[in-house]
């Protein structure tokens, strides 16, 4: 038998603490949980889980708190599973760190699936080492050369601006995982740079033409409305 993985679900209204937990053992995982923020990082420091599930309105606290101070020294998986359905929260929560986002209510398989992303995604940290002695990104036809900066699409360089290639291969770096449209900003134009998305679409739009068979149904780059760009999971 594998070790099982680890869940950690804070929530402080019973019935949905105990459909997840229902859920999550029915699917062979270990649930442990919390009701409170203080008691959610007694958990997570003394019981190292796998994955955590997160509430943003506790009673003590608020949730974004927990991602803000987790983040200082772990990379452990936070879902967030809030009833905030404002994209201001999305971003708020994705911008401290949160792997993923669900908003209530919300359906089982999606639940189990975003766990096995969340999960799968701490593992891809490991391939970027893969990628780190490579130099190589892949998924699908299309392979980002870390060395030679550039981006083949079926084994023909595309051809991207250095603005280009530097979201792209920011995207890859991070494959299956929301990059705000702020942290992009941020990571290509400067702290300094204005709220105003405008330059990052054009990009992106350009960008997509270039590696997209139909830039309307990407394959690579994905949009999350409101909130950011998310890279297709490498191979
Ligand atoms: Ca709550």
């Amino acid at each position: 038998m594998p070790l099982k993985q680890k869940v950690l679900i804070v929530e402080d209204e019973a019935s949905i603490k105990s459909f997840m937990a229902a859920v999550l053992s029915a699917n062979h995982y270990e649930v442990i949980s919390a009701s409170t923020g203080a008691q959610a990082y007694g958990m997570i420091t003394s019981h190292c889980p796998d994955v955590v599930l997160l509430d943003l309105g506790l009673p003590d606290m608020d949730g974004l708190q927990i991602i803000r101070s987790v983040r200082e020294w772990s990379h452990l998986p936070i879902i967030v599973v809030s009833a905030r359905t404002h994209e201001r929260d999305k971003v708020a929560a994705l911008d401290l760190g949160a792997d993923d986002y669900i908003v209530k209510p919300f359906g089982t398989s999606e639940l189990l699936a975003r766990i096995r992303t969340a999960i799968r995604h701490t593992r891809t940290r490991e391939v970027s080492e893969s990628v780190a002695q490579t130099g190589l990104f892949q998924s699908g036809g299309m392979v980002i050369d870390y060395d030679k900066h550039h981006v083949l699409i079926d084994g023909k360089d595309v051809h991207l601006t250095p603005n280009e290639y530097k979201l792209v291969a920011l995207l890859g770096k991070y494959a299956g995982k929301v990059l705000t449209y702020d942290y992009l900003m941020r990571e290509l134009w400067g702290p300094g740079v204005k709220g105003d998305n405008q330059i990052l679409r054009v990009n992106m739009a350009n960008i997509r033409r270039k590696i997209e068979k139909n830039p309307a149904s990407p394959e690579y780059i994905f949009t999350e409305v409101g909130v950011g760009y998310r890279m297709a999971d490498g191979d």
